[in-house]
C-alpha cells in the first residue's frame, strides 16, 4: 500500500509568525523531524494531530527559541500532523482523516504512514511519547494515561496533578505507542489560552532532561477512570439556559463542572419536553444509562457520584462527539 506523503526533516524550519492557518508555508505535508541530542534514545512528540488544536505549534515555537541558547539534552522526534485541517482551521477534514485514530495499523495510505513512523520509532527505542492537544471546553490541564504503572504515573505527574486512565480507542496515538515507552496525551486547555503552550513546553523540558523513570509519581496525582460516555440523541434540541423550550436543558455554566465531583442525588439536566435524549454507554457500547441516571419529574438525577470531563457549551461539539464523559476512581487504586 502506498504511504501518504510526509516530509522528513533534520531541523525545525523558522516558525516565527507561523499560525495554524499558515502552517503549510513551512510544513506543506505532515512531517517527521528528527533532532539529535546528547542522549540517543529520543523523546517523541506529536503536534497538530487535530488541526485546530494549536498548542503543539506554540510548544515548538518555545522550543525553537530555547534551542538558540541550549543544546538538546536528548534526541527529539517531532511529528507534525494534520496540516491540511490546520490550514482550514478544523479538527479534521473528514472522519477518516482524524490523525489521532491512525495508530493501530491498517493499509489505507494514512494508516500506512502512521505504521511507518511507529515502526521507525520502535527501532529507535524511545524514552517517552507525548501527544499535545487542546480541549473545546474549559478543562484543567490533564494527561490521558494508559496504565497504572509507576512510569505512567511519573510521566503524567510531570504535566498535571489531573490524569485520566483510558484504554480506548486503540488507534489513538499515545495508547498505541504505550507498548514502546511511557506515553501520554497532554490535554493543554483551550487553544486560545497561552498557558497551554507554557505548560506543554515545561513538560517537554522536564522529560528531555529526565535521566530515568521513577517507580512512582513526583507529586500527588488524581487519577480517574472514564466509566461512561454521555451521548445525546441526534435529533434532540439542546439549550444552555433555564426555562428553555428544548429537549435537553443544561446549565449555562456547565463547563465549570469539568473535573469537579457531582454528588449522587444531584440534578444533571432538565427535560422540558418530557423525552429522555441522554444515553450513557461504556467503551464497548453497552448501555449503562440506568446505572448512572434516573428521571424524577422533569429532572435527570445522578444515581452515582461522578466527575464529568470534556463538557463544552457547544452544540456542534456535542453533536460531533458527545456531551461528556463520567469519571470515577479506578477499582485498582
Ligand atoms: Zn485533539
Amino acid at each position: 500500500m502506498k504511504t501518504a506523503p510526509f516530509d522528513r526533516l533534520t531541523a525545525l524550519p523558522d516558525l516565527t509568525g507561523v499560525t495554524g492557518r499558515t502552517i503549510r508555508s513551512v510544513f506543506a505535508n505532515p512531517a517527521l523531524i528528527r533532532l539529535e541530542g546528547r542522549r540517543p534514545d529520543p523523546v517523541f512528540i506529536a503536534v497538530m494531530q487535530h488541526g485546530d488544536e494549536t498548542v503543539g505549534l506554540d510548544v515548538l515555537k518555545r522550543l525553537q527559541d530555547w534551542m538558540t541558547t541550549h543544546p538538546l539534552p536528548r534526541s527529539l522526534w517531532i511529528f507534525v500532523g494534520n496540516v491540511e485541517a490546520a490550514e482550514a482551521g478544523k479538527r479534521r477534514l473528514s472522519p477518516e482523516t482524524d490523525f489521532n485514530r491512525l495508530w493501530a495499523g491498517g493499509d489505507t495510505p494514512l494508516l500506512a504512514m502512521a505504521g511507518t513512523i511507529k515502526a521507525e520509532l520502535a527501532a529507535a527505542k524511545p524514552f517517552a511519547a507525548i501527544d499535545f492537544h487542546n480541549n473545546t471546553g474549559a478543562n484543567p490541564h490533564y494527561a490521558l494515561v494508559h496504565g497504572l504503572g509507576g512510569e505512567d504515573r511519573h510521566l503524567a505527574s510531570l504535566f498535571s496533578p489531573n490524569a485520566i486512565l483510558t484504554l480506548t480507542p486503540p488507534a489513538m496515538m499515545s495508547l498505541a505507542l504505550r507498548p514502546l515507552c511511557p506515553a501520554i496525551t497532554a490535554e493543554c486547555g483551550q487553544a486560545s489560552d497561552p498557558a497551554g503552550g507554557e505548560a506543554g513546553f515545561d513538560l517537554l523540558m522536564a522529560v528531555l532532561h529526565l535521566d530515568h523513570w521513577h517507580g512512582k509519581e513526583d507529586r500527588d496525582l488524581r487519577l480517574l477512570e472514564i466509566t461512561g460516555r454521555v451521548e445525546v440523541s441526534p435529533g434532540a434540541d439542546i439549550a444552555f439556559e433555564a426555562h428553555a423550550d428544548a429537549d435537553l436543558e443544561l446549565p449555562a455554566s456547565i463547563e465549570k463542572w469539568n473535573f469537579f465531583e457531582r454528588p449522587a442525588g444531584s440534578t444533571f439536566a432538565r427535560l422540558p419536553r418530557g423525552g429522555q435524549p441522554l444515553t450513557v454507554i461504556d467503551e464497548t457500547g453497552r448501555d449503562l444509562t440506568d446505572q448512572f441516571l434516573s428521571i424524577e419529574g422533569d429532572r435527570v438525577i445522578l444515581k452515582r457520584t461522578v466527575t464529568p470531563v470534556m463538557l463544552a457549551r457547544s452544540v456542534a461539539a456535542i453533536r460531533d462527539d458527545c456531551l461528556c464523559y463520567f469519571m470515577e476512581l479506578p477499582d485498582t487504586i
